[in-house]
């Protein structure tokens, strides 16, 4: 069997996020990845992020023709091969999406080979049904309380909570004269915010269900380590993202001060940066972006070096990765002993029907088909009416400007 076609088109899908509390209109900006074989068999990857264009650049005009009449079902050798012709010594990137979406596409063609869905490659079922989170937001703490017991209502068992989305709600800044516009927050006063919140959801909706939060790197790293402390009596399910990649070696000091569960990774790129936290078993959790590490293939490596030292998996999620995406990520929660939980954005009826298969949540839990391969496919034509439209990514310029009370800048 040989590869004949790879092919990449940029989508731009109109994407409705259905989260309690928050009614967003936005886009999937995706690049969407065809591999053909000369059996004309067909797998699907799509990435997840929003320069789309700049990846099917990198798909067409490099990766593609790169592995043209190689063997689709040898999945080792095509990954170091475009490991070395897209990222030489390490650099990652969009090239990385690059790559991670023709490694998907490759594992949906390997199902579809076999006759088998993915997850049965990967070592088979070792759960029916995958446990998902999903994040409730308010602009009060009443409001907060009332989306987690939405979510309750609708069967889910893990709920992410923030006040005011990431950074918090601060109703006052003080900032300098002239001071350049950007998502003002207060680090000192989200920190005290989110204990109060904590303190509140916890004593209003009781034990019986597993509540997280994402610090979103907000915070100076004493300040995450003083956070993780003053949580510990809510019985979070993990923090996450409580230190930015650049300030992992504050995890150790984390450890020594809190029981606190930690959840890191959606950021890292490279297993330089994960394997120090690993081997000393300085997090609980890892949710890595399985398109920005590579893909399925890299994913389930990590999956399995985690088993080994008591980590669970908690693959990144958001409304930014795709519906093939997510796919790939279930097909992985399924198929993995040290599964931790699953985060889940709520696909509009729009992505279901552009993306028939797209993974479907009852009652807490998220099920795959049993379909040959990834078992979701795209709609061709419905796709093709939302053309590339950067104007409208779905993440918006402010969001990326971060600034403190001074106006000083802040990782997003
Ligand atoms: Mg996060």
């Amino acid at each position: 069997m040989k590869i004949v076609r790879v092919t990449a088109t940029p989508l731009n899908v109109p994407l409705h996020i259905k989260l309690v509390g928050v009614d967003r209109k936005s886009t999937l900006s995706s690049c969407y990845v065809e591999v053909e074989t000369d059996d004309g068999l067909i797998g699907h990857g799509l990435s997840g992020i929003t320069e789309e264009d700049v990846i099917a650049q990198i798909v067409n005009g490099v990766a593609g023709p790169a592995i043209i009449g190689d063997d689709p079902l040898a999945h080792e050798r095509i990954w170091d091969k475009l490991y070395w012709t897209l990222m030489p010594r390490g650099q990652t990137g969009y090239a990385a999406h690059a790559l991670a979406e023709i490694d998907i596409a490759l594992w949906d063609i390997k199902g579809k080979v076999a006759n088998m869905p993915v997850y049965d490659l990967l070592g088979g079922k070792a759960r029916a049904g995958a446990a998902v989170y999903r994040h409730a937001d308010g602009k009060s703490l009443s409001e907060v309380e009332e989306n987690v017991r939405k979510y309750m209502e609708q069967g889910l068992l893990y709920i992410r909570c923030q006040w005011g989305g990431y950074g918090g709600r601060i109703d006052q800044i003080k900032a300098p004269e002239n001071a350049p516009e950007g998502a003002y927050f207060d680090p000192h006063g989200y920190a005290r915010n989110t204990v109060k919140l904590f303190d509140h959801i916890r004593n209003a909706v009781g034990d019986d269900i597993e509540l997280l939060h994402d610090v979103h790197e907000r915070l100076a790293p004493i300040e995450a380590v003083r956070l993780s402390k003053n949580l510990e009596p809510y019985r979070l399910f993990f923090l996450e993202d409580a230190l930015s990649p650049e300030a992992v070696d504050w995890f150790a000091v984390m450890r020594q001060q809190s029981a606190t569960p930690i959840a890191m990774g959606e950021l890292f790129t490279h297993p330089q940066e994960w394997l120090p936290l690993i081997q000393n078993r300085l997090i609980d959790f890892i949710r890595c972006h399985i398109s920005t590490i590579g893909g399925i293939t890299p994913a389930k490596k990590l999956a399995h070096l985690c088993e080994a030292f008591g980590i669970r998996t908690a693959w990144h999620g958001p409304g930014d990765v795709s519906p093939v995406g997510h796919a790939a990520n279930l097909h992985i929660d399924l198929s993995s002993y040290n599964f931790g939980v699953q985060e889940w954005w709520g696909p509009s009826d729009l992505i279901k029907e552009v993306f028939p298969g797209t993974p479907e949540l009852r009652g807490g839990y998220l099920y795959a088909n049993d379909k040959p391969g990834l078992g979701i496919d795209i709609d061709e034509k419905l796709a093709a009416q939302y053309p590339p439209d950067n104007a409208n990514a779905i993440r918006p310029k402010l969001w990326t400007t971060a600034r403190t009370p001074d106006g000083g800048s802040w990782r997003p």
